[in-house]
C-alpha cells in the first residue's frame, strides 16, 4: 500500500516536472514573439505567432501567460480603441498614439505627465503605483477612408 502511493507520488511529481518545462518552454516562446518588428501584439496575434513553434498551445493559455508576464513584470499592456488589450516587453516608461482605423501604436517616449501627477499628489499623500494614457485618432493611412466610409453623414 505505502509502495502503491510512493510511486503515485513520484509519477505525479514527474508529471509536475514535464508540466513545468513546457510551460517554461511555452512562456518563453511568448516572450520571444516580441521582437523588433512586433512590438505591439494582441493576445490573438501572439497565440498565431506562437502556434508555429508551440503546436499545442491554446489561445486560454496564451491568455494566462500574457497576464502572468504582466504581472512579474516582463510585459506592460494597454487598451486600444476598441478594449482590445496589446502586450509588449517592459521597457521605458511611455505612452501610445493608437490608430483607430488600423490599430497601429505608436510610442511617445517621453512621459508629460509624471511632473503634473507629483503637482496632484503632492497634498493628498496618494501613493501612485503607475499610471497610463493612451491617445486616440487616426494614422496618416487611415485619415482619408475615414471621411469617405462615414456612416451615411449627419444631416440637420
Ligand atoms: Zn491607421
Ligand atoms: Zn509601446
Ligand atoms: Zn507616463
Amino acid at each position: 500500500m505505502k509502495n502503491g502511493l510512493r510511486k503515485g507520488c513520484e509519477s505525479l511529481a514527474d508529471r509536475e516536472k514535464n508540466e513545468g518545462s513546457r510551460t517554461t518552454r511555452q512562456r518563453q516562446a511568448i516572450l520571444e514573439a516580441f521582437t523588433d518588428d512586433q512590438v505591439h501584439l494582441s493576445a490573438e496575434e501572439v497565440f498565431l505567432l506562437v502556434r508555429a513553434s508551440q503546436p499545442a498551445i491554446s489561445l486560454g493559455t496564451v491568455y494566462r501567460n500574457l497576464d502572468l508576464l504582466t504581472r512579474q513584470g516582463a510585459l506592460q499592456q494597454f487598451v486600444m480603441a476598441d478594449g482590445t488589450r496589446k502586450y509588449e516587453r517592459a521597457s521605458e516608461h511611455h505612452h501610445h498614439l493608437v490608430c483607430i482605423g488600423c490599430g497601429q501604436a505608436e510610442n511617445i517616449p517621453e512621459c508629460p505627465l509624471d511632473q503634473r501627477i507629483r503637482g496632484y499628489t503632492r497634498e493628498s499623500r496618494f501613493q501612485v503605483v503607475r499610471h497610463s494614457f493612451e491617445v486616440y485618432g487616426y494614422c496618416v493611412g487611415c485619415q482619408g477612408q475615414v471621411t469617405t466610409t462615414g456612416s451615411g453623414g449627419k444631416k440637420h
